[in-house]
């Protein structure tokens, strides 16, 4: 197999990086830029790694449109050690939750740990196929902040548009981070783990507006602390520093695209590509989020005849189609097609449904 004959990779997560991006990574790797390194063998405190993490910050401001009373960090222990350190940082005793799936299940799970965690809405009763309106909701006056999953990424329910609730909101983005413009002045906080549309697994990338910082409590375990990270930059210890690099070079492929208008837009085509086989067969497949909350990131769907689920699967690894099987924990069957995922591989998925779907009807 050539470095060329690669797979469609429906993984939802570590998920497929721009093949752009990781031939830069392939040119760089035994000798970054003339240094005579590669990234994975610099001094984190050299001039070297410094001009990488700050070009990464720039690009995702950029990128992003990240105001400047905005911190952009780069921490470690992936999104699920957010869950934790929002609320030993943030929640000051009680904060709001609302859950739409299985990550703000975790999510306020954790939060329990540290405080008074309120469960104001949970889709359960829905089996999870919705979002609802965060303005009808009601919440706590004493909470310190509203918490909610842009895009659950078992269930593949996406909110669809940033809210606006007059709230200091925290919005775990780590399955759609980027996957259309967003409006970072909305969010007190954003978190996302690199692994699906940043770069691969290794960091968490967290947008913290500046005024949070001065209401963290003291003596928190220092790597624990948004403000002790803030502080030194992102480099009060060793950082990941492949990981960031690679998040830079995925700014930077983001920006030569046009930006995210340019990526919401391929998006879209490509959901709806998938979205139609589903709803253009008969019933043979269906799909589990309700219309308006359709994510364009994670498609889970099921077969009607789920025997067939099984052989589905392995026809579509034999034609180049990788990891569609559903979560462990709903079954069935996922397609995840983050932002690097290449359009011609949704057609192809789209075109093996059509035909499998005659062959056993
Ligand atoms: N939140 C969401 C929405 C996720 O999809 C995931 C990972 N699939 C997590 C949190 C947990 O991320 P990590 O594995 O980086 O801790």
């Amino acid at each position: 197999m050539s470095a060329y004959d690669r797979v469609y990779n429906f993984s939802a997560g570590p998920g497929v990086l721009p093949v752009p991006v990781l031939e830069q990574a392939r040119e760089d790797i035994l000798n970054w830029q003339g240094s005579g390194t590669s990234v994975m063998e610099m001094s984190h405190r050299s001039k070297e790694f410094t001009s990488i993490i700050e070009q990464a910050e720039a690009d995702c401001r950029a990128v992003y449109g990240v105001p400047d009373n905005y911190k952009v960090l780069f921490l470690q222990g992936g999104a699920s050690l957010q869950f934790t350190m929002l609320a030993m940082n943030l929640m000051h005793g009680e904060a709001d939750y609302v859950t739409t799936g299985s990550w703000g299940k975790k999510a306020i799970a954790s939060a329990k740990l540290h405080g008074t965690a309120n469960n104001v809405y949970d889709a359960k009763e829905f089996n999870y196929d919705r979002c609802p309106d965060l303005n009808s909701l009601d919440y706590s006056d004493s909470a310190s902040f509203v918490h909610f999953t842009m895009n659950e990424t078992i269930q593949g329910v996406d909110y669809g548009a940033d809210p606006s609730i007059g709230k200091d909101l925290v919005c775990d983005m780590s399955s759609n981070i980027g996957c259309r413009p967003f409006d970072v002045s909305k969010y007190a906080m954003i978190y996302a783990g690199a692994q699906k549309n940043l770069g691969p697994a290794g960091t968490t990338l967290v947008i913290l507006r500046e005024d949070l910082l001065d209401r963290i409590p003291e003596n928190l375990p220092p790597m624990l602390d948004y403000k002790v990270q803030a502080d030194s930059g992102s480099l009060y210890n060793t950082p990941p520093c492949w990981a960031i690099y690679m998040c830079g070079l995925v700014f930077k492929h983001l920006l030569s695209l046009g930006g995210l208008e340019a990526v919401e837009k391929n998006n879209r085509a490509k959901a709806d590509l998938l979205y139609s086989a589903i709803d253009n067969s008969n019933g043979f497949y269906g799909g589990h989020a309700q219309l308006p909350f359709r994510s364009t990131m994670n498609v889970p769907f099921v077969l009607t005849n789920d025997d067939l689920t099984g052989e589905f699967i392995k026809e579509a690894g034999e034609n180049g189609m990788i990891q569609l099987k559903g979560h462990r924990s709903v079954g069935g069957c996922r397609a995840s097609i983050y932002n690097a995922f290449p359009i011609d591989g949704v057609e192809a998925l789209a075109q093996f449904m059509g035909d499998f779907a005659q062959r056993n009807s």
